[in-house]
This record gives structure tokens, C-alpha cells and sequence, in this order.
């Protein structure tokens, strides 16, 4: 197979449903004969399924990740004049997230290998105004538990994880969303564990906090008609949650196959190392679960990152860019006083970061054509 006969998408959704078609079907017509739609057994019975997985006690699904970040930090009584410690390089729903509780989100550099957030940088941001840190697991990989248990010894701030990119990652042991007081996933459609559209979920082993957000996620009602908090409107719906209860117990397994893909990456690409291809680093083996599979453009190459991708296009092999821009260099946060030049390593990676094609689903065939395309771009880039 030549690599110019192969047309890669960047993420195919159909082959994960596909198989799944007749217990779909039924999951989305049992809501609509039962009539459920909205906090339903339905969605209770995800909220277990889910906590149980990740090894909490609690979970409350909500509308979106960005909601289950905002509400959840709210429960967790931030709000105006506290700071919280979040890194330059994450989606910025995670700074959304942290704004809307009237917070103001302090941003840190993150480390060029892994794309994860600097925890020496973290420390040096820490001022009496500290309530948290939200580390992102970014691409799937968990900032070290151990790492963050010494932070918050040393800081003394509470840990609430964004793990909207990291749905059942593992590392030293311990699993995404149980480390710290709460935390957000997202269920945006081409996340690990995706729904059939919006939707987030904030778990927790604190009963107060998730009784809390259950309460702001239903209008602000403790019981119907008594509204005993400033709430609002973001409920997980019915049929999500049956869309979601029929995938869950195949995401162990999508993530062993997105792991394994990574594997055959990494080998290829150790195997032409003067290419100036250079993955992310993974520190946590198989608990790595690949939301993305992201490589740096060396400049060094001969190449440039805009340049790669374009001719990768050009082939039909799609790639993906998380993200152009770092989020303190983004327009609407100009009030946030930063500039270029404040975290070097995020900008770095802005400008040479390429994510591959990744999904389960992928095939081996797939990953060879996509290597050596990008092989072929490379070694044409330095003659
Ligand atoms: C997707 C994502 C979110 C937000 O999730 P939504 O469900 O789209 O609101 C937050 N943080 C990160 C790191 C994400 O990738």
C-alpha cells in the first residue's frame, strides 16, 4: 500500500458505533418510551457506573466539562479575590471554567517534553490568595500524583482536576479524577468517552460537594421549588447518559487500542530519530490513554510544523493542531495582563506541535501510511 493511496481521518467516530449500532438503537428508544428525559434513574445509574470506575464515591453529570469545572470549583467555595494556579497550554474551557466563579486564573508554564504543567513554575505563583490548582491531563496523560500530593503539602491549596482529556488514565497507581476534592470530565463527542453531543460530568468522593452540585445543576433547588442556592440550568440529559452507559464499558478497551497505536508511533519514530520528529513523552505507560497522540516539529528539521501538516493534507492524511494558540495569548483574556514571552514552553509547543491521527479503530495499516508520509515530507524538507 503506498502511503499517497491512503486517506487518514484524524478521528473516525463510526467505527466505535458501528459495532454498537443495536444496543445504541435501544439505549436512545428506552428513554423515549420511558419518557425520562431529564434526571432519570437513566442518569443515575450512569452517574454510579461512572464514579465506581474511577474510583470514587460520587458523580453528577452536568451539561458540559466547562460546566462541570465552573460549578464544581464553585462548590468548592471559590469565587471573587481567590486565585487559582492552572497551566498556559490547557483548552480554555479549563480558564472559562475558572472565571465564571469570579476567580481569577493565574497561569504557569508547562514542561516541553511532556506538555504538562510546570509544578516548580506552580509553586513560585502561589501567593496568600491561592485556593486550588487545576492540572490538566493533557492528551491523556496524568500530571504525577505523587508530584501534586507534595504540592499540596508544601502549598496547602486544594487540587481539582480538569481530566476532560484523560477518562479512566492511570498513573503510579491512581486514577484521573480521584486525586484531589472534585473533578471535571467532558463528554464532548470526540473525547475518549464521548456522548451523541454535549455533556460533563463532576465526581468527587466529598458527599457535600456533589450534594452541592446537584442542587446548583437543578435551578438552585435543594427540593423542588426551594431554591436554596444561585443555580442554574446544566443537567446531563437522559439520553446521554444511555448513549454513555453503552460505551462505558468499552472504554478500557478503546484505551488499550489508542495505547497500543501510540506504541507503534513511538517505535517508528525512535527508529528514524535524525528525522526531527519528536513525540510527547509518555511517563506513565500504559495508564497514558492518548486522547491525542501529539509530536513536536523539530525547526531544526528543516521543516516547519505549517508545513508538515499542509503537505500531510495535501495526501488526505488529516492532523490537528491542541492548541495554536496558548491561552494567555488570547484576545479575549488581554485583561489577564500577560504577553509573549511569559511561558516560553507553551509558546514553543504552539508553534511545533502536530497531533496524528488517533482513535480506536485506527489501524496498523493507517499509522505505517501516516509515518511515512510524514517521512517522506521530512526527508524532501532537508535536501
Ligand atoms: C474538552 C475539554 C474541556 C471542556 O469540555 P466541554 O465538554 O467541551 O465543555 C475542558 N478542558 C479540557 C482540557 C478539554 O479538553
Amino acid at each position: 500500500m503506498s502511503a499517497q493511496s491512503v486517506r487518514v481521518p484524524f478521528v473516525d467516530l463510526t467505527r466505535q458505533h458501528e459495532p454498537l449500532k443495536a444496543a445504541l438503537e435501544q439505549a436512545v428508544l428506552g428513554v423515549m418510551e420511558r419518557g425520562d428525559f431529564i434526571l432519570s434513574g437513566t442518569l443515575a445509574k450512569f452517574e454510579q457506573a461512572f464514579a465506581a470506575a474511577s474510583g470514587v464515591t460520587e458523580a453528577v453529570g452536568v451539561a458540559s466539562g466547562t460546566d462541570a469545572i465552573a460549578l464544581g470549583l464553585q462548590a468548592c467555595g471559590i469565587g471573587p479575590g481567590d486565585e487559582v494556579i492552572v497551566p498556559a497550554n490547557t483548552f480554555i474551557a479549563t480558564i472559562i471554567g475558572i472565571r465564571r466563579t469570579g476567580a481569577r486564573p493565574v497561569l504557569v508554564d508547562c514542561d516541553l517534553e511532556t506538555a504538562l504543567i510546570d509544578l516548580d513554575a506552580a509553586r513560585r505563583a502561589v501567593t496568600p490568595k491561592t485556593k486550588a490548582i487545576v492540572p490538566v491531563h493533557l492528551y491523556g496523560q496524568m500530571v504525577s500524583p505523587a508530584a501534586l500530593d507534595a504540592f499540596v503539602r508544601d502549598c496547602n491549596v486544594l487540587v481539582f482536576e480538569d481530566a476532560a482529556q484523560a477518562h479512566l488514565a492511570e498513573r503510579e497507581g491512581r486514577i484521573a479524577g480521584s486525586l484531589g476534592v472534585g473533578a471535571a470530565y467532558s463528554f464532548y463527542p470526540s473525547k475518549n468517552l464521548g456522548a451523541f453531543g454535549d455533556g460533563g460530568i463532576f465526581i468527587t468522593s466529598d458527599g457535600d460537594l456533589a450534594r452541592t452540585v446537584r442542587t446548583y445543576r437543578n435551578y438552585g433547588a435543594a427540593k423542588k421549588y426551594v431554591h436554596t442556592e444561585l443555580g442554574t440550568n446544566s443537567r446531563l440529559d437522559s439520553l446521554q447518559a444511555a448513549v454513555l452507559s453503552v460505551k462505558l464499558p468499552h472504554l478500557k478497551d478503546w484505551n488499550a487500542a489508542r495505547n497500543q497505536s501510540a506504541a507503534q508511533y513511538d517505535q517508528a519514530f525512535a527508529a528514524r530519530p535524525k528525522l526531527g520528529i519528536v513525540p510527547m513523552r509518555n511517563d506513565s505507560g500504559t495508564g497514558h490513554i492518548y486522547h491525542l497522540y501529539v509530536v513536536r516539529v523539530r525547526p531544526e528539521s528543516g521543516c516547519d510544523r505549517d508545513k508538515l501538516q499542509a503537505a500531510l493534507a495535501e495526501q488526505g492524511i488529516q492532523s490537528g493542531i491542541h492548541y495554536p494558540i496558548a491561552c494567555h495569548l488570547q484576545p479575549a483574556y488581554a485583561d489577564l495582563g500577560y504577553q509573549t514571552g511569559d511561558f516560553p514552553n507553551a509558546e514553543t509547543l504552539c508553534a511545533q506541535i502536530l497531533s496524528l491521527p488517533m482513535f480506536p479503530g485506527l489501524t496498523a495499516a493507517e499509522i505505517e501510511a501516516t509515518v511515512a508520509a510524514i517521512t517522506a515530507v521530512m526527508i524532501a524538507a532537508k535536501v
